[in-house]
């Protein structure tokens, strides 16, 4: 193996794979490390698709980074030559004075950005195969819609690879450590050196920071494909998002049965497995997510039949396909993006908390920035990682 990069990336996941296609672009000696190859099923970055979308309820400062996240998905899908990004709406649903509707309607407001707000009426004879209970609200928004994951990362690191990058799966990263300013990454198949490092390990990031001590915290989702009628096509049906209260999915023995909201969402069916559906709250604590098991869990597939038959009644009460994956929630649940506060030839993108594939392109992009060059013009601020961070 060739020993002296100008960049090694740790992890080619969604972000990893975005960096070290960004990176090899501008001409850097590039090296990517995974444990397994890519568009795998053992991380967060996989189960078909994403929802993307604009008018961000969970912070507006989002929508100028996705400004750009848009932009560099269109120019990725014409350098592959593939559509990878699918505008089919988003329908987002809740109470009027819930997180959902006056947070889409705050970003949408200070961004300038084009929504539909409906009552519950409009809502029901609009999208007819959804139940908007009465008194709630709901938002459309039309320049929305889905990723294809797997695709997504196959084409960064297909491109990557096309530039130069050197792309190694089946290596386990062990550790790193500065040398002088560059860093040496000690992995399975031997120690690489380089002059900088980008660490986009998701579910294992603070293996690898250990010593920051970011409060990151695994979680296991679950993913339901569940059959439905034709009105759930993706021609007649947009991806949805949905808060409800968390009464109505309660049950004794939840651990974080205090949240007052439950977020539930999906995707139009784009085969015979049918829809997609999945619960964005929850999820088991995990500290081993290498060797979590990958079953069904009776809880979390009765909470989104729950869910189904209430808002949903058209999809079957059973799963035809079920996948896992995970999060990786920082405290606050925004993303730690930047560099490292005591090696500045190391950067790394952690604690995307469930919410980060649709901004996996342009983190790639600021993440070569912070490489290259040791700052970034994207505004990726409010994400400093020293929030989070150990201050000794
Ligand atoms: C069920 C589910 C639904 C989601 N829905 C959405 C959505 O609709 N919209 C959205 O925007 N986001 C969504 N997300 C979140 C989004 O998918 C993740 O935030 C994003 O994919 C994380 O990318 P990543 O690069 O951080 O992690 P990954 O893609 O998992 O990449 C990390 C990589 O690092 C490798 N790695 C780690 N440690 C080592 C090591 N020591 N040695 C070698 N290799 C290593 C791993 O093998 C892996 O390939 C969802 C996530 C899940 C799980």
């Amino acid at each position: 193996m060739n020993t002296s990069y100008d960049a090694i990336v740790i992890g080619c996941g969604g972000v990893g794979s975005a960096a070290l296609y960004h990176l090899a672009k501008s001409g850097a000696k590039v090296i990517g490390l995974d444990r397994f190859p890519g568009g795998h099923d053992r991380g967060s970055s996989h189960g078909d698709t994403r929802i993307i979308r604009q008018a961000y309820f969970e912070h507006p400062d989002y929508t100028p980074l996705l400004i750009r996240a848009y932009a560099l998905w269109s120019d990725l899908a014409e350098a592959i030559g593939e559509q990878l990004y699918f505008e089919v709406g988003l329908l987002e649903v809740g109470p009027a004075d819930g997180i959902v509707i006056p947070g889409v309607l705050n970003a949408a407001r200070q961004h300038g950005l084009s929504v539909d707000h409906l009552t519950a009426e409009e809502a029901n004879y609009r999208f007819p195969q959804f139940h908007t209970p009465a008194g709630w609200q709901a938002v459309f928004e039309q320049h929305a819609g889905y990723l294809l994951v797997e695709r997504c990362v196959l084409a960064h690191l297909k491109l990557a690879a096309q530039c130069g990058a050197e792309v190694r799966d089946g290596v386990s990263v062990l550790g790193w450590r500065p040398q002088g300013e560059g860093v040496v990454v000690e992995t399975s198949a031997g120690e690489i050196e380089g002059r900088r490092l980008v660490i986009a390990a998701g579910a294992w990031a603070a293996d690898l920071l250990s010593h920051l001590a970011l409060k990151l915290e695994v979680r296991q989702k679950h993913l339901h494909w569940r059959p439905a009628p034709a009105a759930f096509s993706a021609e007649r049906c947009p991806t949805f998002f949905f808060e409800t209260p968390v009464s109505e999915t309660r049950d004794s023995e939840t651990r974080d049965s205090e949240t007052q909201t439950n977020f539930f969402y999906g995707f139009p069916q784009l085969d015979q497995r049918g829809l997609k559906v999945a619960e964005h709250t929850h999820g088991e604590v995990l500290t081993d997510p290498l060797n979590a098991s990958r079953e069904p869990d009776k809880k979390d597939t009765a909470r989104v039949s729950q869910f189904l038959a209430k808002y949903l009644p058209g999809a079957a009460p059973h799963d035809a396909d079920h996948a896992t994956c995970f999060y990786t929630m920082s405290a606050d649940e925004h993303f730690l993006v930047g560099r490292h506060p005591r090696h500045e030839q190391v950067s790394f993108a952690a604690g995307l908390s469930g919410h980060g594939f649709k901004f996996t392109g342009v983190l790639g992009e600021a993440l070569k920035d912070l490489a290259l060059n040791g700052s970034t013009d994207l505004p990726i601020q409010f994400l400093d990682p020293a929030r989070s961070a150990a201050k000794d």
